[in-house]
């Protein structure tokens, strides 16, 4: 059996800045990732990274801004803390080898973003987060770490009231592992695969997220999923913020820009939440174009611009809609892109589960309350991720030897075997697209109580039919059809959370907008919902929001 002081779950940018951390802090570390570390999401990212580093610019705005994108259920403190340390952040991913775009001055270029209310958005081109990615993987490569590459976390083992490791598959031998660890940081990302139309890559499954929902983790604020507006009309490729930031603007089928309606002052840069909306409302009234979608124009930008602001952009567009942007609108409409809930966690990224870590996008800490604004995510996971490695780092300091039995590895590998033995059953691959299709047409942007019921009993339903789950497939190496089981079985059970925490609510705020509660209630709703797996499915509870500086009011763009 393998042993490590700690094991990082997940080689994104929170994966790598946490693992670095605690490395420095002396700690003998492990990462373990399904993926190669460069294929991570936070490679997909386009748009940028925020920091308000020009003269003009504060960190007062920054933050003030973060507290009015997340609909004021961010935790002041935390958002506080994240902005001071957006500067130096994005300085030491520059002295790590990250190639950002630059003025004509030399200075780092910076963009406008939604929801922001100046232009702080530092970027790589369209390809920020590959830019981050590669400068921290090479800067991890001069440190001494053990990588677990394609093994993919089953559970995290949690007895005396701590964690003692986890028990993982390796991919390419089929062998199922323990791996002892006194402590474990997940940073496992996204689950945007719970629906169908996403932004996410596939592997996007949330299992971190589950699996320490099991280990008896809180999950915090699962309510509240983000629809990013602009996404390729087939594909549901994300067409970035930067578009808009550059200058893009939305139109509808009269080529009216609809904006000027729904955000008078700041037009399609209003947060995203607020744009999404506006699409699909004027969508429904009829004002879309036949099929239902709107136009996303670039061409008055200049091709000089677009081509080498947007190189990205402009391939997936004429790739995969078949139109090129410099001459020809861009057909778009929402689609999932982020979870703003996750495992509940403080400023430290400690969870309710002693020697348990989390950070990045499988953590809510909660700086992004009901809305994220764009460009504060990579932002989050380098700097939560540092501040979750160096907590871990000093956890382990006096925490005692972890111990693993055989008998761990069998509660987590029984239930497999028993998918393997069935001569009939259901076919994993089925049950995740049924999922996917409640998810989008029941818990979208607009929810309604009728609507959420009937995904609770559609997703209630998948759930028992799960526990017949059948791997057809009985091979060893790179058994992607039990890949395929674990996965979807993990975000079945976050569907549920997401659902059950939606009925719950009964008003509209950020990215959660109730048809039947259209109005903010923050007398009874300014609080955070903690979902604890119970024998019967989620047990909510609530949390308050702190609050430093700013006192709720309107939200208007
Ligand atoms: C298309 C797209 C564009 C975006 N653009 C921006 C942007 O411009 N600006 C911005 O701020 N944010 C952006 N975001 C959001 C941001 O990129 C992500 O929130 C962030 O990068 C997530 O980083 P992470 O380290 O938490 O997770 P990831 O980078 O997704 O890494 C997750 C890691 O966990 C591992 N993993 C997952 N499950 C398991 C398992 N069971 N066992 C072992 N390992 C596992 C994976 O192998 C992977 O290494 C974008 C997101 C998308 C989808």
């Amino acid at each position: 059996m393998q042993r490590h002081d700690v094991v990082v779950v997940g080689a994104g940018l929170a994966g790598q800045r946490a693992a670095l951390a605690a490395i420095q802090a002396g700690r003998d570390v492990a990462i373990v990732s399904k993926l190669h570390p460069l294929r991570s999401h936070s490679g997909a990212a386009q748009g940028g990274i925020n920091a308000a580093v020009g003269k003009e610019d504060s960190v007062e705005t920054h933050t003030y801004d973060t507290v009015k994108g997340s609909d004021y259920l961010g935790d002041q403190d935390a958002i506080e803390f994240f902005c001071q340390s957006a500067g130096p952040t994005v300085v030491e991913m520059e002295h790590f080898g990250t190639i950002f775009s630059r003025g004509e001055d030399g200075s780092l270029a910076r963009r406008p973003f939604g929801g922001a209310g100046f232009p702080r958005t530092i970027y790589a081109a369209d390809r920020t987060g590959l830019a981050l990615l590669q400068a921290l993987y090479e800067h991890l490569g001069t440190q001494p770490y053990t990588l677990y590459e394609e093994w993919d976390l089953l559970e995290v083992v949690v007895r005396d009231g701590r964690v003692q490791g986890i028990v993982a598959l390796d991919r390419r031998t089929g062998e199922f592992a323990e791996i002892a660890a006194k402590a474990v940081i997940m940073a496992t990302g996204p689950a945007g695969r719970i629906y169908g139309r996403t932004t996410n890559a596939h592997s996007c499954t949330g299992d971190g997220i589950a699996a320490s929902y099991r280990a008896g983790a809180f999950l915090k604020d699962m309510e509240f999923v983000q629809f990013h507006p602009t996404a390729l009309l087939e594909s549901g490729i994300l067409i970035t913020e930067g578009a808009r930031g550059e200058g893009g603007i939305l139109k509808n089928a009269s080529g009216e820009r609809f904006m000027t309606r729904y955000a008078p002052h700041v037009l399609d840069l209003a947060s995203r939440d607020v744009v999404s909306r506006a699409i699909v409302t004027e969508v429904k009234e009829g004002r879309g174009f036949p099929g239902g979608y709107v136009h996303l124009e670039l061409m008055h930008l200049g091709k000089e611009r677009i081509e080498s602001r947007l190189q990205e952009i402009c391939d997936f567009s004429r790739k995969f809609a078949g139109v090129d942007p410099v001459t020809q609108p861009i057909p778009v409409m929402p689609a999932q892109h982020y979870m703003m809930g996750g495992i509940g966690t403080n400023l430290r990224g400690e969870t309710n589960v002693p020697g348990l870590y989390s950070a990045g996008e499988a953590a809510c800490v909660s700086i992004h309350g009901a809305n994220r604004l764009g460009g504060n995510s990579l932002l989050e996971t380098l700097v939560f991720g540092r501040q979750a490695g160096e907590a871990a780092a000093s956890y382990v300091a006096t925490a005692p030897s972890p111990v693993l039995h055989e008998t761990d590895l069998d509660q987590a590998v029984t239930p497999i075997r028993s998918m393997w033995g069935r001569t009939d059953g259901e076919d994993p691959q089925r049950l995740r697209t049924e999922m996917q299709t409640t998810m989008d047409s029941l818990v979208g942007i607009y929810r309604t109580a009728g609507e959420l019921e009937e995904a609770l009993r559609q997703i209630r339903a998948l759930r028992q039919r799960f526990a017949r789950v059948r791997i057809a497939d009985t091979s060893a190496q790179f058994n992607l059809n039990l890949i395929d089981a674990l996965e979807t079985g993990n975000m079945l059970e976050l569907a549920e959370v997401i659902v059950v925490g939606a009925i719950a609510r009964t008003e509209s705020r950020g990215a959660h907008s109730r048809l039947d509660y259209p109005k903010r209630d923050d007398v009874a709703w300014l609080k955070h919902t903690l979902a604890a797996r119970g024998p019967g499915g989620p047990v909510l509870s609530y949390a308050p929001v702190t609050m430093t500086r700013f006192e709720p009011k309107e939200r208007v763009y």
